[in-house]
């Protein structure tokens, strides 16, 4: 058992199971949390007293609601939309919205219940939440897409607001669903609340580098661990799972460091490309075309495309699996490995299962998980309603340096916990610890 759960913990894990019984990535990521906290809950009894453990396991409230929309042949259709208010202690609700057929209320939890410590851990007076639908964004029109977005307002509007709770973006929400969401808000209310939703366009409230951040700062964050043991990017090869906004910049980062990033990914398959993937090509298919990864293999000679697999088969020495949830099986872990992977920095929320974690940490490489790694999507976020409340705009320098900041900061404070602690090296605890210590302090001083 990979982090097993002390006396202290196991009675909350099991009220997790008897009230979400079908919820089997929430309670995963609950295990997580509770199984790596243990030696923070010891030096600190006031968290155990205050009630923390019971209190951060159960959402703040938990929306559903129905999103019924028209196509474009004039049919019906029905889909329910989410929001999970998970905590406000530390600042409004903050987290994505996820349009994919796959979400579902256990998926929304998991992703808001981790979001809690994501954003507690940049410092930056967020609050963790999440939300979405099961509609699914492929192969639907542009007017299909507004008159969705237009639905999931209709009812979402009445919850949020810029000091209550602020959306942004995550897998099949973009530059586009921003828009006609925030649109929809502004005339549903008549106001243009700028830091009511993150992720918007530059021309309209928007800020420099949100749309990069997520994969820039996980690739800070290996940077980070390497720098740790003397190393760098230069003259690695990256292998980087997906091709959504996270995979598409933390290749562009990799390879402005020197690297070479090889692979790219998508429900379809893989391609694989030793000369280095063609960033300019991999955007046109993917955020233009809307198009499969095949698409690429047809277009650079120097490319490959697998069908089905595993991207993970792909030899390389620092991986970034910036897809989704559980993407990376006990196997592909093994495979990486084998292979001789140094450090892995999760840009996706939760991809690798429990067991490859442990397989990983056990043959000593560095991991970075996605609650540390791939807080700088969030964290710019947080510049970006700093910007819309002073009304400002940065550069994309003077951003960027900011989130390269963030990062660095986040890698201290696992690091130093997982240290103080008495697990080094450990950043999945430690990264755990240095979160939940900043929200359940802010939570006894609040009161029950
Ligand atoms: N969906 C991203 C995440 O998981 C970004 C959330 C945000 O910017 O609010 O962190």
């Amino acid at each position: 058992d990979f982090h097993p759960l002390s006396d202290t913990v196991q009675p909350v894990f099991e009220t997790v199971l008897q009230r979400s019984p079908n919820e089997p990535e929430f309670q995963q990521a609950v295990h997580e949390v509770l199984g790596t906290i243990s030696p923070a809950l010891e030096q600190h009894p006031e968290y155990v007293d205050g009630g923390i453990l019971e209190r951060i396991v159960e959402p703040e409230r938990q929306i559903m609601f129905r999103v019924p929309w028209i196509d474009d042949a004039g049919k019906i259709q029905v889909n329910r939309g989410y929001r999970i208010q998970f905590s406000s202690v530390l600042g409004p609700y903050k987290g994505g919205l996820r349009f994919h057929p796959s979400v579902n209320l256990s998926i929304i939890k998991f992703l808001g219940f981790e979001q809690i410590f994501k954003n507690a851990l940049t410092g930056q007076g967020i609050g963790g939440a999440k939300g979405g639908s099961d509609f699914d964004p492929h192969g639907r029109s542009d007017g299909e897409i507004m008159r969705f977005c237009q639905s999931f307002m209709s009812e979402l509007y009445r919850h949020l607001g810029e000091h209550t709770d602020v959306p942004a973006g995550d897998i099949g929400v973009g530059a586009r669903e921003i828009g006609y969401l925030f649109g929809s808000y502004r005339k549903i209310t008549n106001r243009h609340e700028s830091g009511m939703f993150t992720g918007k366009g530059t021309g309209w409230g928007g800020a420099e580098v949100r749309t990069e951040a997520t994969g820039y700062g996980a690739v800070f964050f290996a940077q980070e661990m390497l720098a740790v043991h003397n190393e760098t990017f230069a003259g690695k090869r990256v292998g980087i799972s997906g091709s959504g906004n996270v995979a598409i910049y933390a290749i562009q980062k990799a390879t402005q460091l020197g690297a070479t990033a090889v692979t790219a990914s998508d429900s379809s398959g893989y391609v694989v490309d030793d000369a280095g993937i063609d960033l300019d090509l991999l955007r046109q298919i993917k955020e233009v075309e809307r198009a499969r990864i095949v698409e690429y293999a047809k277009r650079r000679p120097s490319a490959r495309f697998v069908e089905g697999g595993s991207v993970w088969d792909v030899p390389v020495d620092i991986a970034v699996p910036s897809a989704t949830q559980n993407e990376v099986s006990l196997a592909d872990a093994e495979a990486l490995v084998a292979n001789g992977v140094r450090a892995v920095s999760e840009g996706a929320n939760m991809p690798c299962v429990p067991d490859a974690v442990a397989a990983f940490q056990n043959a000593g490489v560095l991991f970075a998980p996605g609650k540390a790694a791939n807080a700088g999507g969030v964290a710019t976020s947080a510049l970006e309603m700093s910007q819309n409340a002073s009304r400002q705009r940065w550069t994309f320098g003077d951003s960027e340096n900011k989130l390269r900041e963030i990062m660095r900061d986040i890698h201290t404070a696992a690091f130093d916990a997982a240290e103080k602690y008495g697990v080094p090296g450990d950043y999945v605890a430690g990264a755990n610890i240095a979160g939940f210590q900043r929200v359940a302090a802010a939570m006894l001083a609040q009161g029950v």
